[in-house]
């Protein structure tokens, strides 16, 4: 039986996918790259913007003709945007056979199973054994028996769920719910295992991931020991962890990524705006010299850092002034990637209640300005490399990463998992080529 995995949104989206993947794994469902010879797929939705709701709805949209091809193929559909939609996905879109929001996801082996389980053995070309489980999920957390599936030598593991801030533009604390905490013992073990199947490098993920803590015999862990410990896991070349709130990055996380030999050069700061009276309607909880602060120790400490970052623009009531003043923080914070987005009012949240009065024209003129600088930015990035030699994971097929996060294609045709000099010879795409000495 064969399943594939599609997911529209983020990195913990892309984690999640694999996570909701897994009892079906456990039934014999083995990963296809495309739809067409599915006989089952996990939708993994977002609704943090208009736009990747919209594509995953059309999406669902386009499968109804999958569907009427072998009525027996199963349709999950999970994530944030079934949270936010659930009932009306069944009703627009009645050949779905199941809609698991992102809150229930602690649930979810349990609710495919007692939804589809039967539907599964009718599809098993040979019944897999399989025992249901009453235990919730987050405490019996199976280790895993892979890496992952976007690389051999890469993995992702979730530290955390949901979301206690309340950033007045975003939907995502009422789709998925307030902080959950995986214990630190959890986390670890699965660390552990990821290295032991191969992974070399871990990128942790939460949608505040810093904020996490836990404990160990009633003491308590906060993220910056958290770092310190997984870095002292043998065989752990890189760690890597997304998205920080910058509330949280502090001397103590900066001091934890500076000793910890592991953690990569990499940080990423999303500060949405750079006008402090934006900042301040957008709940934000800091302000534009903070980040200025904050990236400067950063970067004495850690002289090597790249910071990437996160920019709304249009958001209510924002004038070319505050627009200027967003131009000019990501001057002087000189991140080497951004993520850039035109502000959408999402239902239910504090900002949906202010006018949209930014016009859309002067939305897609801001973002094509900031896009410009931005990119500007990232080319001189990763000009600013070509002629040196640097540290590239191998993930396979002459295709890896730097430890600060620029994505590299070389001559390479080793195994995947060895860390690999690299010459740069060029740049195509926004990503570096190059050339490697080392024979295979
Ligand atoms: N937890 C992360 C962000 C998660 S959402 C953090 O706090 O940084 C990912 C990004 O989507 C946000 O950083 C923001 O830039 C963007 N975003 C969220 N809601 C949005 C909205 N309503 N309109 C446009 N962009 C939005
Ligand atoms: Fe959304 Fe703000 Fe929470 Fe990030 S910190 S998920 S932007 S509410």
């Amino acid at each position: 039986m064969r399943l594939h995995v599609v997911t529209f949104g983020c990195q913990m989206s892309v984690a999640d996918g694999e996570e909701l993947a897994s009892p079906l794994k456990g039934r014999g469902f083995t990963a296809v790259g495309d739809a067409d010879t599915a006989d089952a797929i996990v939708l993994n939705t977002c609704t943090v913007r208009q736009h990747a709701e919209d594509k995953a709805m059309s999406f669902i949209g386009r499968l109804r003709e999958w569907k009427d091809k072998d009525p027996e193929r199963v349709l999950i559909v999970a994530g944030c945007a079934a949270e936010r939609l659930g009932p009306w996905i069944q009703k627009r879109f009645p050949y779905v056979d199941l809609v698991v929001g992102a809150k229930s996801i602690e649930d979810y082996p349990m609710i495919v199973e007692e939804a589809l389980g039967a539907r599964f053995d009718a599809l098993a070309e040979t019944r897999q054994a399989f025992r249901p489980t009453t235990e919730r999920y987050r405490e019996e957390v199976p280790l895993p028996n892979a890496v992952g599936w976007a690389s051999p030598v890469s993995a992702f593991v979730t530290i955390m769920r949901g979301c206690n801030y309340s950033c007045s533009y975003c939907i995502v604390p009422a789709v998925r719910g307030r902080e959950l905490y995986r214990p630190y013992e959890t986390v670890m073990a699965e660390v552990r295992a990821k290295v032991a199947l191969g992974a070399k490098e871990i990128t942790l993920l939460g949608q505040t991931v810093n904020s996490w803590n836990g404990n160990e015999g009633g003491r308590r862990i906060r993220f910056p020991e958290l770092l310190r410990r997984m870095g002292k896991i043998e065989g752990l070349d890189r760690l890597r962890f997304e998205s920080p709130h910058p509330h949280f990055v502090d001397d103590d996380l900066i001091e934890a990524m500076t000793a910890t030999k592991p953690v990569c050069e990499q940080l990423h700061l999303p500060i949405q705006s750079g006008s402090d009276r934006l900042l301040k309607i957008m709940r934000r909880n800091y302000d534009s010299a903070r980040i200025l602060d904050q990236t400067a120790r950063l970067r004495s400490a850690m002289p090597l850092v790249e910071v990437s970052t996160d920019i709304i623009v249009g958001f209510p009531s924002e004038t070319d002034e505050d627009f200027e003043r967003t131009l000019g923080l990501v001057r002087s914070l000189r991140p080497s990637w951004s993520y850039t987005f035109k502000y959408s009012p999402r239902e239910g949240t504090e900002s949906a209640g202010m006018a949209d009065d930014v016009p859309d024209a002067v939305k897609e003129e801001r973002l094509a300005r900031l896009n410009a600088l931005c990119d500007g930015l990232t080319e001189e990035a990763l000009a600013a490399r070509v002629g040196k030699v640097v540290e590239v994971l191998d993930e396979g097929g002459g295709f890896g990463r730097t430890r600060d996060g620029f994505k590299v294609s070389w001559n390479g045709s080793g195994p995947a998992g060895r860390t690999v000099k690299v010459r740069i010879t060029g740049t195509s795409k926004r990503i570096l080529k190059g050339e490697s000495d080392e024979r295979a």
